[in-house]
């Protein structure tokens, strides 16, 4: 048996300090997360997923994506899992965090005040190639577990972003709860925590930089 098309590439994040690299199975995204900025205040937070293949690992050049006019840059938080299992309890929610790095969730806007407008499913604002740039993954063997610390990101060394961890809705072990009420998680999962008040437009050139205390920093720039 052989397949009939090269089987994509396994994507993967290297890991901080080793020559190792977490693979990437899916990637689910928290919206309106924040408490600043919380979009819909009661309910469950918006759970969205984004391909494994958008994910540009360590950052850097990100290409400004086909058929849009407005793309956002979003600064998160992202955490890997590495033990599986559906129905965590909130008691052992972080034994399944191997650790946490950042990124950009690039969104195109335009597409997505199109299809709100019009109530259609949103995946192709988030699904696209460059659209998921990642720091490398920090274990926490090293750096323990992100509960507090400035979050923020700025856009050609203007601050755009700037929020608190501890200001999460749904906190890092809150957010393996849901989604393990939905499907089993997988080793090889990546989860982002979702962004702080105020994305804004990028363009080609600009360079973006994001920060999370303990975590480190992630450098792009949109060609
Ligand atoms: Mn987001």
């Amino acid at each position: 048996m052989a397949y009939v098309v090269e089987p994509p590439k396994v994507v993967a994040l290297p890991i901080a300090g080793s020559s190792d690299l977490f693979p990437v199975r899916r990637f689910y995204t928290c919206g309106g997360n924040y408490k600043q900025r919380p979009g819909d205040p009661e309910g469950p937070r918006p759970i969205m997923l984004k391909p494994a293949d958008g994910v540009v690992p360590g950052g850097g050049d990100i290409p400004y994506p086909l058929g849009t006019q407005w793309l956002d840059h979003e600064v998160e938080m992202i955490f890997a899992i590495h033990k599986g299992g559906a129905n965590i309890t909130r008691e052992r929610a972080l034994d399944h965090v191997f650790g946490y790095g950042i990124m950009f969730d690039m969104v195109r806007h335009d597409f997505l005040n199109e299809l709100r407008k019009r109530v259609r499913p949103q995946d192709i604002c988030k699904a696209f190639t460059g659209g998921s740039p990642c720091t490398a993954i920090q274990p926490v063997s090293k750096i323990g577990h992100i509960k507090s610390g400035a979050i923020w990101m700025t856009l050609n060394g203007v601050e755009k972003q700037r929020a608190d961890i501890s200001d999460l809705i749904w906190d890092v072990a809150e957010c393996i709860v849901q989604l393990s009420k939905l499907d089993p998680l997988e080793p090889g999962d990546l989860v982002s925590t979702g962004t702080p008040a105020e994305p804004s437009p990028v363009k080609k050139g600009d360079k973006l930089h994001g920060h999370v205390d303990g975590i480190g920093d992630l450098y792009c720039t949109v060609v």
